[in-house]
């Protein structure tokens, strides 16, 4: 292609990208796609000056006011920012304004660079009169009714006393969606069926450019000033950082992570403090910005095409990047719940290389109708596991008819792992193989979650064993663990062996390697000898955690006594609510289950047993509850099995030793006998809130 044409195809993509992004607030590429566009064409125009155009997207601030708003004149125009994305970049800009100012180590106004759209917000006399978006920097939009619903926005400046308002004060700063508030949105329009936003800086411009000012008061926008426009009758500061500050002694909010920095070292040493706090700040950044701070030297370097030359922006390792899904995958966990996961063409994303990605389930596949061949974006913010954020439709692979070449992706109805149906409960996400332990891929998992370190830590067994004992040997559930032999072992080694293709030198000397095998028959039989709460963490029930099977050891003392608890003398335990109690209930329920009990026993797996130890915890702790009459909300047995979780001991009749009377309708005798005692009396109304306030029943 010719340089002339390159220009042309680079320009007409950035202005697509720019209206999908400025326009419809909906990216179809990531940023770092479009930032290499930017890039290729600022080279090939800096080595072909003749082809620059003053209409090139290099040449003047991105983004046009939509025509549904009315239109705002900037009194000052609002620029863009350079960029650097290395340090070699910041050095350069570094050293441009050393050789501009003659300062050896310039000061410069560090700020994280909030990832949202710029505003500017004009006060007069002290008052909000207009606030307006960038748009292309000389024109933007009219919000001034949606920013007024923005609670960190002042209406008023906060003048200290009799000092007079200035008649001008322009306000340029971000508006931004904070994280947890974009989860929480993106999270209820999931539910509703609807489609959530890309990113909180979509979220944050999608939700700032709502015709009705109702929406955007509803959507949680937050604001930071970093800067100014127009001002008049306002005395400036000497610098940025003064002028900061002074912004905020008005009553704007600023980001808490503005600071000043010296020369290179200075500013490199803030940006990586702020990288290293990227995953923690409460707001998305995507860089962090350097602006000299002597306003009068600000003025001297004055402003190339677009953007300031005493400001640069330090780009972050983008967190969305473009890449291929070659298939997708389906994994079984240890419950059988049914993962899909797209294998990726391998991309940097964040800094890591990125070759899986979580598709979640079912639900996010239909939403996002990703198929194979498909470019995907894939987007790994902070420490949480990638995913794939969305696809790029215009890029999907299509036959000579215009038609997709791969049909969408539909999970399987039978696991890949066992055959077993998988199934999907009513108003679940995640859909389960139904096989149990008879799917190898859940017994790999049970085996794995069984034999390690906090259940029945069984030294030397680990992942690569689990899979041949399970491919190669008799393993076909835990119990069977404990009837190995070494013979057992060995032939599971030779198939193992012989289906990789390698036979080892041990054995080509004629010489049989025992000794792994030996270690491991040891560390099963020394997991004998164990406790009732490992076991029941051992089991892997659903839901029964570490902390659970310990309550549940100490609350039934026996493992039989366990198994014989209905739902009811379940929910009693602490901290085992409805859904708990009936998993437990439900596993014990299995005959299989049971049966895999008995075998663990006649295995010789042993466990200390004691009498039950319900007492002395909880807020009614030593006291003795009376229920009478009938409860509306719920049974007698279950509001006693709450009370006895909060430590108290219920009992069937009122004497001297009664603390405590509930009294539902129509109590009676009971009731009259708990007054003449003068014993405390409660209504269902009180008890009810009593168990809400200790978390044992859901919200008021
Ligand atoms: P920019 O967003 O990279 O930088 C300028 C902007 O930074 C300012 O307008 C302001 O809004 C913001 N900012 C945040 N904190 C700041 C601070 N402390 N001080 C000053 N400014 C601060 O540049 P741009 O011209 O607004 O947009 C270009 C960028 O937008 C591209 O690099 C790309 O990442 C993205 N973009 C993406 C697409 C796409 O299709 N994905 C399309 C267009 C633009």
């Amino acid at each position: 292609m010719s340089v002339p044409d390159r220009i042309a195809e680079l320009r007409r993509r950035i202005a697509d990208a720019d209206r999908a992004y400025y326009l419809l607030d909906a990216p179809t590429v990531p940023d770092a796609e479009y930032d290499r566009w930017m890039r290729e064409l600022q080279g090939l125009e800096a080595a072909h000056p003749a082809l620059v155009t003053p209409e090139s997207p290099t040449q003047r601030v991105s983004g046009r006011p939509s025509a549904a708003f009315a239109e705002v004149r900037h009194a000052l125009p609002m620029l863009s920012l350079q960029n650097a994305f290395t340090e070699a970049e910041v050095a350069d800009f570094v050293r441009r304004i050393v050789e501009a100012t003659g300062e050896a180590r310039p000061a410069f106004s560090v700020e994280p660079k909030i990832d949202g759209l710029a505003v500017s917000l004009r006060y007069e006399d002290g008052l909000l009169v207009q606030g307006a978006t960038r748009g292309d920097g000389a024109r933007g939009e009219d919000v001034t009714a949606n920013l007024r619903t923005l609670r960190s926005i002042p209406l008023a400046l906060r003048m200290p006393a009799g000092e007079p308002p200035p008649a001008v004060l322009e306000v340029r700063g971000e508006v931004f969606m904070p994280k947890a508030a974009f989860e929480r949105f993106n999270a209820e329009v999931i539910a509703a069926g609807g489609k959530p936003l890309a990113n909180p800086r979509n979220g944050a411009a999608g939700s700032l450019r709502q015709l009705d000012p109702g929406i955007t008061a509803k959507r949680p926008l937050a604001f930071f000033a970093y800067g100014i426009g127009e001002v008049r009758g306002f005395a400036l500061p000497a610098t940025h950082s003064a002028l900061l500050r002074a912004l905020g002694a008005l009553g704007l909010p600023l980001s808490p992570e503005i600071d000043v920095a010296q020369g290179l070292d200075g500013v490199l040493a803030y940006h990586g403090r702020i990288a290293a706090l990227r995953d923690v700040l409460p707001y998305d950044i995507d860089g962090v910005v350097y602006k000299l701070d002597r306003l009068d030297l600000q003025e001297k370097l004055g402003f190339v095409a677009r953007a300031p030359r005493w400001a640069i922006a330090h780009k972050f390792p983008a967190q969305e990047e473009l890449t291929i899904l070659e298939g997708i995958d389906v994994q079984v966990g240890r419950t059988g719940a049914i993962t899909p996961v797209a294998r990726l063409r391998p991309v940097r994303v964040g800094g890591v290389t990125v070759t899986n990605a979580t598709l979640h389930n079912a639900d996010q596949i239909a939403r996002l109708d990703v198929r194979i061949g498909d470019t995907v974006v894939v987007r790994r913010a902070g420490d949480v596991i990638p995913e794939v954020a969305r696809i790029v439709p215009e890029r999907r692979p299509s036959g000579p008819d215009g038609q997709p070449l791969q049909p969408p992706f539909v999970l399987p109805s039978a696991c890949p792992e066992c055959g077993s149906a998988i199934e999907r409960p009513e108003g679940e996400a995640v859909a389960r193989c139904s096989g149990g332990l008879v799917c190898p891929a859940q017994r790999k998992q049970a085996l794995l979650h069984f034999a390690s370190r906090r259940a029945m830590d069984i030294e030397g067994l680990g992942e690569r064993l689990i899979e041949d004992l399970v491919d190669f040997g008799p393993v076909r559930s835990v119990a069977d663990l404990y009837t190995l032999t070494l013979d057992d072992l060995l032939a599971m080694k030779r198939r193992a062996e012989a289906r990789d293709g390698v036979t080892p030198e041990t054995v080509k000397q004629g010489k049989i390697a025992t000794r792994w095998a030996e270690n491991l028959l040891g560390g099963i039989d020394q997991s004998r000898n164990t406790t009732l709460e490992r076991l029941l963490f051992a089991l892997g029930i659903r839901d029964v955690g570490e902390a659970t099977a310990k309550q549940l050891a100490r609350w039934f003392g026996s493992l039989d006594a366990l198994m014989a608890a209905d739902v009811e003398a379940l929910l009693a335990v602490p901290d085992v609510g409805p859904v708990v109690s009936a998993r437990i209930a439900g596993f014990f329920a299995q005959p299989h289950h049971r049966a895999l009990v008995e075998r663990l026993r006649s295995h010789g797996v042993h466990w200390p047993e004691g009498p039950p130890q319900r007492t002395a915890e909880g807020p009614l702790a030593g006291r003795t509850v009376v229920l009478t009459g009938g409860l509306s909300a719920m049974g007698r047995d279950e509001a006693g099995a709450h009370l006895e979780a909060l430590g108290a001991k219920v009992a069937g009749s009122v004497s001297k030793k009664t603390s405590l009377v509930v009294a539902g309708e129509a109590a009676g005798s009971k009731l009259a006998k708990a007054r003449e005692l003068g014993i405390e009396v409660w209504e269902e109304a009180t008890l009810l809130d009593f168990l809400r306030r200790h978390g044992r029943l859901a919200g008021p």
